[in-house]
């Protein structure tokens, strides 16, 4: 599997990994196939996920600029389509109470309300006419041992108190009757407003809306050389060359090795891993009481997250491979369904009938980053950590405003640089040392 620590280019037109979405969603929307021969834009986004396509989308729609995407793959290869489609309030790994130490209430308060934005730019998208099979609303965020409730239980309160949110708190017994007969639930809090959908058709129905409104769209059209040209950039293609005034970088965790001096060294892809089992029967459900579609999530440092999907498969993800090298190995796939048939014993004959990972994009200072470099006019978002299916959307949405030279609220995500690795080249050791601790933490403490 390509890797973004070694290599240089994620492929050509390469099809979508073996995923249930790619199965399950028909046929990819039109695009405009690999850019060929020389062009001049104002402005080339690189990569066609979320972030690019939002970026593409808004730009035509809000600011009048009909931007050239040019994707590697196909429109959503990399993490936009084969993520789990968990829709959350939140990015970044970073806690409000931990954004309250560094920054003070009114930036803290004013991430929330960017991160509560994205969701509700995802819902106004989706509401444009985008079929992507949207779930019962409701998070449910798991204490995978009793003293983690307690944990939680403060969150909820500190959420309540902070931001109004509503949060239910749901004992072991609420959890195991009233949503799923998980073993490893000690109790729960509940969100009313998070929700499970497709990925994929999410995407595709962005790329839609974004061609729709004057954005093209080239797919099978790696950038393998990014230079400065006069005034602007040479983006070059196997096929064509791309003169910009701006360039977005849209690559995310699949940024490749030595892509562009402003984001090497400053992000760290860690694979995600999903496995997808085969349809249960009403026997089974209710054997394991597994009555909620709703979006599910433990408490461990190395997290799990499940959901029953509409067609009553469990969808179960955890951590993966570290390397791409060892990506396929069905070793990560085994030991995801050997957790869920800790959660719910009474499935032990169940299999899993797809399993695909993909690389998500990690910032050292576990907050997303939305940059525009002043001396340069090179844009760029990334470092969801893992949650971006609704940031994305609105990381796109501001990337267009700051292209069209719109000012951001002053806010860390907008104003800082992604902050570089230091050791950049031992980044998967450190990868693996958090392993090992996440793994003696949530077995021991
Ligand atoms: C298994 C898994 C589960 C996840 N589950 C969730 C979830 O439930 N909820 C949530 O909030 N987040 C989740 N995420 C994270 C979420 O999917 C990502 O944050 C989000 O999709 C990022 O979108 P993006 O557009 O920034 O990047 P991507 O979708 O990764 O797109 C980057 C694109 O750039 C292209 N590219 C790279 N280099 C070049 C180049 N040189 N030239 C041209 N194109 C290039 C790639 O081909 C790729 O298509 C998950 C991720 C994974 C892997």
């Amino acid at each position: 599997m390509y890797d973004p620590l070694h290599d240089n280019s994620p492929g050509t037109n390469e099809p979508y990994p073996d995923s249930y979405w790619a199965s399950m969603s028909g046929i990819a929307p039109k695009d405009d196939g690999p850019i060929i021969g020389e062009h001049q834009v104002d402005v080339a986004i690189i990569g066609a996920g979320y972030t690019g396509l939002s970026c593409a989308y808004h730009l035509a729609s809000e600011h009048g600029i009909n931007a050239c995407v040019l994707e590697a793959n196909q429109s959503a290869w990399g993490c936009s389509g084969r993520n789990a489609g968990f829709i959350l309030k939140s990015s970044g790994r970073k806690s409000f109470t931990q954004m309250q130490a560094q920054w003070g209430e009114e930036v803290m308060r004013g991430i929330y309300n960017e991160m509560a934005a994205g969701a509700e730019t995802v819902n106004e998208l989706i509401d444009k006419g985008i079929d992507c099979e949207q779930q019962t609303p409701g998070y449910i965020k798991v204490a995978h041992k009793p003293k983690k409730l307690k944990e939680l239980i403060a969150l909820a309160k500190l959420q309540q108190e902070m931001f109004n949110y509503d949060v239910e708190v749901l004992s072991k017994n609420e959890v195991r009757e009233q949503f799923m007969d998980d073993q490893n639930a000690h109790g729960a809090i509940r969100y009313q407003d998070g929700f499970g959908l497709n990925p994929l058709k999410l995407a595709w129905g962005y790329h839609k809306l974004a061609r729709e409104a004057g954005a093209k769209i080239h797919t099978g059209s790696p950038v393998t050389k990014f230079s400065t040209y006069r005034n602007g950039y040479q983006l070059t293609t196997p096929q064509g060359i791309v003169y910009a005034k701006k360039v977005v970088m849209a690559t995310n965790g699949y940024t490749p090795k030595g892509f562009h001096p402003l984001v090497s060294n400053r992000t760290l892809p860690v694979l995600s891993q999903i496995i997808v089992t085969e349809p249960l029967s009403e026997q089974q459900i209710q054997a394991c009481n597994f009555l909620t579609s709703n979006v599910v999530m433990d408490t461990r440092a190395l997290k799990y997250y499940y959901r029953k999907l509409p067609d009553n498969r469990i969808l179960f993800g955890g951590r993966g491979a570290i390397t791409g090298k060892a990506a396929e190995d069905p070793f990560y796939a085994q030991r995801l369904l050997k957790v869920l048939k800790t959660s719910f014993p009474s499935l032990q004959n169940l299999s899993y009938q797809y399993a695909w990972s993909g690389w998500i994009c990690m910032s050292l200072d576990d907050i997303p980053h939305i940059h525009h470099n002043p001396e340069q006019d090179i844009f760029y978002a990334m470092g969801y950590c893992g949650a971006g299916v609704s940031f994305s959307a609105q990381a796109g949405k501001r990337l267009a405003q700051k292209v069209a030279g719109q000012k951001m609220a002053d806010l860390p995500i907008f104003s800082r640089h992604l902050p570089k690795f230091p050791f950049a080249p031992l980044r998967r050791v450190g990868q693996w040392g958090y392993f090992q601790y996440g793994q003696v933490k949530d077995k021991y403490f």
